[in-house]
């Protein structure tokens, strides 16, 4: 399941492919995926159009030409590859855009969860894809640590007493912190998985804010290469792997005070903790 950092990687790829460039062949080889593609509209904003921003929303890749946008989501299994023309079909490509240069991006969606889209340029804010979804973690102009301790703190009867791991996943909150990036924020402040949004200090949220951050940007840039045709995403969180504290390390020794890590389950997903340094009690 492609996350925020493997696709800002694959953003950051094809703004070098795509960046000035014109598509001049836009092929599609099923008329739905998750839902229909608006082919026409898509043609209307790609078809002899040159490329003039590559941006992310949430985990959207965002195409921008003169006559609109195009987005891409990738579902749980899709791929948006950058190859020769001349290289063989893969298997379930839905879509190929050819450019100028002979180059092809095609759209690989074996289980169809994925989404070809168009909008206008002023449709950003208020589409209905984007209009609930929280902040961008990364963006400089955004307070996280002030952002989170807010909406944690407001009283919405039904929220306040959610597990911080539940709010930070919670995308009309923040977007992209994943299961596996919550769970490794978490780990590096310390903060104990299971304890409420609610009742964390602004000085936690500080410190929070910055491991979230800290680790959103150390997996884009072990993404940052290797990702760029993002061939070999298969549910892996790829590179950064080898750099998870707790997650998927259920009964391992903690890299920061050698105790098992332990295995729970909040919400239906399995959330990984180290009982020592982010005990329950610990206030930090
Ligand atoms: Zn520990």
């Amino acid at each position: 399941l492609p996350e925020l950092p493997e696709v800002e990687s694959l953003v950051c790829g094809a703004r070098g492919n795509l960046l000035g460039h014109r598509f001049e062949v836009v092929e599609f080889y099923r008329s739905d995926i998750r839902e229909p593609i608006p082919i026409k509209q898509v043609k209307t904003v790609l078809l002899g159009q040159t490329v003039n921003a590559v941006t992310r929303r949430g985990k959207y890749i965002l195409v921008h030409t003169a006559t609109g946008i195009v987005g891409i989501h990738l579902g749980m299994s899709g791929r948006f590859i950058c190859c020769d023309a001349a290289q063989p079909m893969a298997k379930h490509t839905h879509a190929v855009l050819t450019l100028d240069q002979g180059i092809q991006y095609r759209f690989v969606d074996p289980r169809r969860f994925g989404r070809i889209f168009a909008l206008r340029a002023d449709e950003i804010e208020s589409h209905p894809f984007f209009a609930r979804l929280g902040v961008e973690p990364l963006d400089p102009s955004v307070s996280l640590s002030e952002h989170l301790f807010v909406m944690s703190h407001k009283k919405l009867r039904s929220k306040s007493s959610r597990t911080i791991k539940q709010f930070l996943m919670d995308s009309s909150i923040v977007v992209g912190v994943g299961n596996i990036y919550a769970s490794e924020s978490l780990w590096r402040a310390k903060i104990n998985p299971a304890r409420k949004a609610s009742q964390l200090t602004r000085h936690q949220y500080v410190h929070l804010a910055r491991q979230i951050i800290d680790v959103l940007t150390e997996a884009i840039n072990a993404g940052g290469t290797s990702f760029r045709d993002y061939r070999d995403i298969d549910g892996k969180p790829g590179y950064f792997q080898q750099s998870l504290a707790v997650y998927g390390r259920e009964t391992k020794p903690c890299k920061r005070c050698t105790a098992l890590i332990r295995r729970t389950v909040q919400g239906g997903r399995s959330t990984y903790h180290c009982p020592v340094c982010q005990s329950a009690k610990s206030a930090d």
